[in-house]
């Protein structure tokens, strides 16, 4: 290992989740690389989620889409965080799907004059994206100037598979749909669901499920849906970093920032080459990192781009190592989950947060 620090992604991994969740939903697939891709990099996810049946793309931001196309990607894209003022006209001519969340959007698009591809999006109860006040008026708009080629909400408790909320998100979503035809105005497909649905909930599958989180290989809800290898998903990103220095230390040796914390005994510290600004969250307490066959834990605060962690007194470590923040956990690592529940948030923003400074490794590329 060359890097100081590297997140090698395994695309065959992403490929078998693509092909699984495909099968679970029984329905077509957009791929949601939005974030370059959950960290695990846009334009190789993008063409391996392709390659292994994925229909569709789907990202927040009009320039992700525009990335995509310049890479050469051609299937469907869409693009559902399109504020007003955005480049409506650029994103037509590229051939980039637009959602469409409120009449502002819905006007700035048709005012561009280009016949736009647009997926409707409803708010069935969750409170954030789609129309919600403004549909009625939206109802009788002059559909004639665009092609509306979807009709799709979000969930917001699909991990929690029996909350009631679940159900109430669907019926409002086929009374939107039915809103829609009665007024004749019926798109070609209707997409609902989320990687926790596309999981647990044929009944919301529709034409499309729009999976993020799981085709990467984590489970959408430790707490209710299991770990990611009880889903059958595989994990498809391993971060790892060199260990800058190796020194024996005394007991009661205050370490780092603030003197937060102090060997307990004479031990051999490692000073891991990777920080908060490479998504190391300073917050996380009880993670750390692998090292031949057994955890380490982090003593101190995490640095900007160096934390320390307790090899033990027995290490065979020397500087230069490298050692693994986390991965599938299958010898026993840390995963993704692990630095989630340890820093008070979800295995989402540990890898969307893996920073611009580490490359992404593709080992079977
Ligand atoms: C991010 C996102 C998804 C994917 O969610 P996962 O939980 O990662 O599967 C699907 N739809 C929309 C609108 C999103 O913003």
């Amino acid at each position: 290992m060359s890097n100081r620090a590297e997140a090698l992604i395994d695309l065959t991994a992403i490929a078998a989740n693509v092909n699984k969740l495909k099968a679970t939903a029984g329905t077509d697939l957009m791929a949601v690389v939005k974030a370059d891709a959950y960290g695990h990099g846009l334009v190789p996810v993008a063409k391996t989620a392709i390659s292994a049946g994925a229909n569709w793309l789907g990202v927040a931001l009009i320039e992700e889409a525009h990335a995509l196309r310049a890479a050469g990607i051609t299937v469907p894209i869409l693009a559902w965080l399109v504020p007003p003022g955005s480049d409506y006209a650029a994103a037509v001519d590229a051939q980039i799907d637009l959602a469409v969340p409120s009449l502002d959007v819905f006007k700035e698009i048709v005012a561009t004059g280009k016949r736009a591809r647009i997926h409707i999006e409803v708010d069935t109860g969750m409170t954030r994206g789609g129309f919600l006040e403004e549909w009625p008026d939206f109802l009788k708009s002059d559909f004639s100037n665009v092609e509306v080629v979807g009709i799709f909400s979000h969930f917001a408790r699909a991990d929690e598979v029996t909350e009631k909320q679940n159900q109430d998100q669907l019926a409002n979503f086929n009374k939107a749909i039915a809103d829609l035809a009665a007024v004749g105005v019926v798109p070609q497909l209707k997409h609902l669901s989320n990687s926790a649905a596309a999981l647990t909930n044929q009944s919301a599958a529709f034409d499309l499920v729009r999976t993020g989180i799981a085709m990467y290989g984590l489970t959408p809800d430790l707490e209710h849906l299991g770990t990611s290898k009880s889903l059958g998903l595989l994990a498809a990103m391993e971060v790892r970093a060199k260990l800058h220095l190796v020194k024996k230390v005394p007991a009661n040796s205050p370490v780092g920032y603030g003197a937060t914390e102090s060997t307990s005994r004479d031990t051999v510290l490692g000073v891991v080459a990777m920080g908060y600004a490479d998504g190391i969250p300073r917050v996380a307490k009880a993670a750390g990192v692998f090292f031949d066959g057994k955890r380490c834990p982090i003593i101190g605060r995490v640095s900007m781009d160096q934390f320390v962690v307790d090899l033990g007194p027995e290490t065979t470590a020397k500087a230069g190592d490298h050692v693994v923040i986390f991965n599938n956990g299958a010898a026993g690592e840390f995963t993704a989950e692990d630095w989630g529940l340890a820093s008070s948030s979800i295995n989402y923003e540990i890898n969307t947060r893996i920073g611009p400074r580490v490359p992404r490794i593709y080992p079977h590329e």
